[in-house]
């Protein structure tokens, strides 16, 4: 009788446990509330292509960017290259200015907004938390969120990479995958380059993707690549100093 009681206590325990675990590890791949993931796009633009092409550009109010890559975004997404977006159903958790206090003027060197009529960069924050950031709340809060973004900005280097391997924002045009091999070289992952168009029809690097894992720790391989517009095999670095 004994035997069996402690039998039976044993695999309550065992049910306890494993049912634990199981909603444990459920409560960070799917919350359908904040949306779920399985990594994360991190996306910097190029201003000068940004600025150059049939759309234009304003400078924000801080004043004109520094000739550097500048972040677009950390963008949740799926292996089968779907995306969640706009994961805050019911407006519980919308952009709040006062959760990236202290950050704000890292923001306007490192993730400028060029758009049209010229801004501060909250609304663009606050378009990019709304759409994107809000599907990775389960794993990262507000202020996490800009905090990683900016640190992958800086991790990743992408102009001095770029730079040591001889390619350099001077108006010239460079091979497409000498550009991918230097920051291969540089950070250990394959990127993946969008291009968009000048005034001239001038295939030029718009966008460079890198991929993050899903705690937003470290630069993966990307599990696939975006559908975002590809480079032809030479492509114009635009100056824009
Ligand atoms: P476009 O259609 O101009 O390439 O992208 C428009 C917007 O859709 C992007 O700025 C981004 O917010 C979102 N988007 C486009 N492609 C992807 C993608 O592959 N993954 C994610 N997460 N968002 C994307
Ligand atoms: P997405 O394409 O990420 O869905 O949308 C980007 C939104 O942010 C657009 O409404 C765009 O006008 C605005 N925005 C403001 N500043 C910038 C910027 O510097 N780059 C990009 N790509 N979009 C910006």
């Amino acid at each position: 009788m004994k035997l069996v009681r402690s039998c039976s206590a044993f695999i309550i325990s065992l049910v306890i446990i494993v049912v634990y675990e199981a909603r444990a590890d459920h409560s960070l791949s799917r919350k359908p509330d904040r949306g779920y993931y399985d990594f994360f796009y991190f996306v910097q633009q190029w201003p000068g292509a940004y600025c150059d092409s049939k759309w234009g550009c304003c400078f924000p109010k801080t004043g004109k960017p520094a000739e550097d890559f500048s972040i677009h975004g950390l963008w949740p997404n799926f292996n089968d290259g779907s995306y969640p977006q706009n994961c805050d159903h019911f407006n519980r958790n919308p952009f709040d200015k006062s959760k990236i206090i202290g950050l704000t003027k890292r923001m306007q060197v490192e993730w400028p907004t060029l758009s049209c009529p010229s801004g501060d960069g909250f609304k663009f924050w606050s378009h990019e938390w709304n759409k994107h950031g809000t599907c990775s709340a389960n794993v990262l809060n507000q202020r996490s969120f800009f905090q990683k973004t900016l640190h992958f900005k800086i991790k990743s280097n992408l102009l001095q990479h770029l730079m040591d391997a001889g390619i350099y924002p001077n108006d010239e045009f460079y091979r497409v995958e000498d550009v991918e091999a230097a920051i291969e070289d540089g950070l250990g992952v394959r990127p993946y380059l969008e291009c968009n168009f000048d005034k001239e029809g001038n295939n030029q690097l718009f966008q460079v993707y890198l991929c993050v894992n899903k705690l937003a720790k470290a630069f993966i391989q990307c599990p696939v690549m975006p559908h975002a517009r590809r480079c032809a095999s030479s492509v114009q670095f635009q100056s824009f100093s």
